[in-house]
């Protein structure tokens, strides 16, 4: 279960951010995860409703997932496509090879405080 060790990164750079700004609480942190990563939100969750409870300035703060969808660039023709699409072709040219572009996310997006 990688999300655990991915969540205590997480939670040392809100720290950071915590300490820099002079911040006693926050209210909540939107992460975006990509779909394409083989993170699982419901053990992302689990995670933070523990881990969150070790520190003053997380206690209580509600955890936002923002799932970012998979896209694949067709490297023949350019189209861009969801891989699970077509069964992984370009939809414009049949052609097999792709790369991703986006969907492998795993990144702090906003941390929100109380007014
Ligand atoms: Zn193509």
């Amino acid at each position: 279960m990688h999300e655990l060790t991915l969540l205590v990164g997480v939670t040392q750079q809100i720290g950071e951010v915590v300490r820099e700004n002079n911040i006693d609480h926050v209210d909540a942190v939107v992460l975006e995860v990509g779909e394409a990563t083989t993170v699982v939100p419901e053990f992302l969750r689990d995670g933070w409703e523990v881990l969150s409870d070790e520190y003053d300035y997380l206690r209580g703060a509600e955890l936002v997932i923002d799932i970012i969808p998979a896209v694949c660039r067709c490297r023949e023709c350019g189209t861009h496509f969801a891989p699970e699409e077509n069964e992984g072709r370009c939809p414009a040219c049949e052609s097999s090879d792709r790369e991703l572009v986006s969907g492998t996310e795993f990144l702090i997006k906003e941390i929100r405080l109380l007014e």
